[in-house]
């Protein structure tokens, strides 16, 4: 089991950020190649007693509307000594190298975290990891941290692939689409969670093909403990010519491909995917004869409705217990990449869509959890029908130049609110190491606490109650 991992960033590269599609500015929309009939009805359970149900409060629709129901319990600790006027700043935390190491929290991260909570000083978590279902991933975190955290604000690689679900007109509820990460079948629960319908794993194909992977037995018996049937054919798909099958004799049409986490098995995923993207409109077994056509841009390939191919991290690197970085999910894209290359000739490159930090994609979304979270925190003050005035700021706190600081640099909000870098001390920088950071933040801090006391001091945020944040930090040690 993973569990929140420290990561050294290395982005794939140019390659990686010449993206086929483009994410619209709320909500990400699935840029399929066919009219889909979609439903928009959102049925995600919702576990919350039916009495605390019945009292959410108004600003928790439009977190709902970013991230949809929650399924955890969500209010924040808030003591008496919270300032009447809401703070027009706000805080990204990454949480690797800066709230934790290796799953233990990093001195002052709890007091820091606690006291924010307090001051109703809006914040978010915003980590490339994954691999859980921000439920059980928050949970985990809370406990190690003695801090009690919600989904609301809590924002892990492959959360934006929930707006994939309901993009009007577009969405992927009701589609086909083939999910794989560290762990397949893991991540197809949280794609469930997440309201898609009609998830698909490796597992699932190769149980039905056998041949499509004609390589050692055992693997196939180990996927099938997690393999379930292909889905039936979709409406339009019944009777339709196609090379392929799910199994039934119809067959099956892939619309999306989301790697959700870093892949294991290489090998097989990457058969599976280049396969997908030189069929005929995403029909597994079928071969686009416009692949390689030299009259056509690109030379036909991934332009003939096949699936759209989705990254969740773009991370080379991760930083685990052994000595040196370990491989990450921008290796596997790199290697995916690297095939599709030559199976093209070289021709095309490979097109896909990438998030996760430093993509402004991700940065796009996390905007839009943390200005819900800051109406959710506003609306549960009491404020009646006050204003809430404009988030002037967000300070990004760091410990990785080329990805937290890089991707706040960079990012350009919609609402004009400059996003400030922090870098901590506490995590994969290292400038005995590195010199000085390749992407320079706005700041340099010993550690989050000390981050979090420069921004409170540039804002001009006042002590509460005479126990200012230096001094609760303090306490902690
Ligand atoms: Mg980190």
């Amino acid at each position: 089991m993973r569990i929140l991992r420290p990561r050294v960033v290395a982005p794939v590269g140019a390659a990686s950020r010449q993206l086929c599609h483009q994410f619209s500015s709320s909500p990400l929309r699935a840029p399929l190649a066919r009219t889909a009939s979609v439903s928009t009805t959102t049925t995600v359970p919702f576990t919350l007693a039916s009495s605390a149900a019945r009292c959410r409060r108004r600003g928790s629709a439009a977190a709902d509307r970013v991230l949809g129901p929650l399924t955890s319990s969500r209010p924040l600790s808030v003591g008496h000594e919270a300032p009447k006027q809401p703070p027009t700043f706000a805080f990204a935390f990454d949480i690797d190298g800066v709230l934790m190491h290796v799953a233990k929290p990093i001195p002052g991260a709890a007091r820091t975290l606690a006291y924010l909570q307090q001051q109703r000083i809006p914040f978010i978590l915003l980590t490339n990891g994954g691999g859980k279902h921000e439920t059980e991933r928050v949970a985990d975190l809370s406990a190690r941290l003695g801090v009690t955290l919600t989904t609301e604000n809590f924002v892990q690689s492959h959360t934006p692939f929930r707006e994939l679900v309901d993009s009007p007109g577009e969405g992927l509820r009701d589609r086909n689409v083939l999910v794989t990460g560290s762990d397949a079948a893991r991540c197809r629960a949280i794609a469930e969670q997440y309201g898609f319908r009609r998830v698909v794993i490796p597992a699932d194909i190769l149980a039905a093909h056998p041949d499509i992977f004609p390589f050692d037995p055992l693997m196939r018996e180990r996927y099938a403990a997690t393999a379930r049937a292909l889905p039936p054919p979709l409406p339009e798909d019944v009777g339709a010519a196609g090379g392929g099958s799910s199994g039934g004799g119809h067959p099956l049409r892939i619309d999306a491909i989301l790697v959700f986490d870093d892949p294991r098995d290489w090998a097989l995923d990457i058969q599976l995917i280049t396969d997908l993207l030189a069929s005929r409109g995403g029909v597994l077994g079928t071969y686009s004869r416009r692949n390689g056509r030299p009259d056509l841009p690109g030379r036909g390939w991934q332009a003939d409705g096949q699936p759209a191919l989705y990254f969740s991290n773009p991370d080379l690197h991760w930083s685990a217990g052994y000595r040196h970085p370990r491989l990450g999910q921008g290796a596997f894209q790199a290697a995916l990449a690297g095939v599709w290359h030559e199976l093209t000739g070289g021709q095309a490159a490979l097109r896909r869509t990438v998030i996760g930090k430093p993509h402004g994609r991700t940065y796009g979304f996390a905007e839009r959890v943390l200005r819900a979270h800051r109406e959710t925190l506003w609306a549960s003050a009491g404020a009646g029908e006050q204003k809430l005035p404009p988030l002037r700021r967000v300070y990004m706190v760091g410990d990785n130049p080329a990805s937290d600081v890089r991707g706040a640099n960079e990012y350009a909000s919609p609402h004009g609110t400059p996003w400030t870098s922090i870098l901590v001390r506490t995590g994969v920088w290292d400038p005995d190491r590195a010199g000085a950071p390749a992407h320079q933040p706005g700041r340099i801090a010993d550690d989050v606490a000390a981050a979090v006391a420069w921004a409170l001091e540039r804002e001009g945020w006042p002590a509460a109650g005479g126990a200012g944040f230096d001094a609760l930090a303090a306490r902690e040690g």
